[in-house]
């Protein structure tokens, strides 16, 4: 996946200014940035919610900058993941399938969810609904529900804010796990130092719209390009 030159300005304010950034198929890299610094406003332009002022964006070697979101072969778990508070763990899971231009068959959908419930550890909640879940059993189902799709990528905002801090490292493991049976190229987000080290293959750290600095975390950590840098990895989680 490629960026080149991508801006994204709302009004008078600039969101994302001037973002060059590869990223190699089937790599774990995370959007790492104080609040406000444009992460997520550069996801929605990936994920085609948003279109970009200048530049372009690349997935493979389709230039997707202005394709609808349905063509662009991503999956999104949102910043405040949403799940549908009537339906069932099955049915949230189940739901992308469900589109009418899928004609998916009833086994085929059944299959798809019973796998990806496996792997996310729901095998036993699949006929509960979201309130009789806990908090990161949700997080997993709103991760299934991406997982149904199969994309070539994953975009993760903030996919586990919600939670307490116990589960937030359970669920670092269980993404990293999942990340390496899945292959797909992940692009993550967030805030938390830790959780961008523990993670990733490469780390972008972003502030005021631009990317000050990408690499390996360790090669961040011990060689930071900029003062920003130093004292954002430096600060704790
Ligand atoms: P957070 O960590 O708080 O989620 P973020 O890094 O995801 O922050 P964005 O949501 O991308 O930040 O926002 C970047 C900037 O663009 C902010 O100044 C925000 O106020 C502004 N912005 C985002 N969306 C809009 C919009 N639809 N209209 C106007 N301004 C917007
Ligand atoms: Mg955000």
């Amino acid at each position: 996946m490629r960026f080149a030159g991508v801006a994204k300005r709302f009004g008078p304010v600039t969101a994302v200014a001037d973002v060059d950034l590869t990223i190699e198929p089937g790599q774990f890299v995370t959007l790492l940035g104080p609040s406000g610094c444009g992460k997520s406003t550069t996801l929605a332009m990936i994920a085609g919610l948003e279109l970009p002022s200048e530049g372009r964006i690349l997935i493979g070697d389709r230039d997707v900058t202005s394709m609808p979101p349905a063509e662009r072969d991503i999956a999104m778990v949102f910043q405040s993941y949403a799940l549908y508070p009537h339906l069932t763990v099955f049915e949230n899971i189940a739901f992308p399938l469900r589109a009418r231009r899928r004609r998916m068959s009833n086994e085929d959908v059944t299959r798809k969810v019973r796998d990806a419930a496996a792997m996310l550890g729901l095998d036993q909640l699949l006929d509960r609904v979201p309130r009789e879940i806990s908090g990161g059993q949700r997080q997993r189902v709103a991760l299934g529900r991406a997982m149904v799709r199969t994309p070539t990528v994953y975009l993760l905002d903030e996919p586990l804010s919600n939670l307490d801090q116990q589960l937030r490292v359970q669920m670092r493991s269980e993404l990293k796990d999942l990340h390496q049976r899945l292959g797909a190229t992940m692009l993550y987000v967030t805030h938390d130092q830790g959780e961008a080290m523990t993670l990733s293959d490469v780390i972008a750290v972003m502030s005021a719209g631009r990317i000050e600095q990408v690499g390996a975390p360790r090669d961040l950590y011990d060689w930071p390009a900029n003062l920003f840098v130093a004292r954002f990895l430096g600060e704790p989680g």
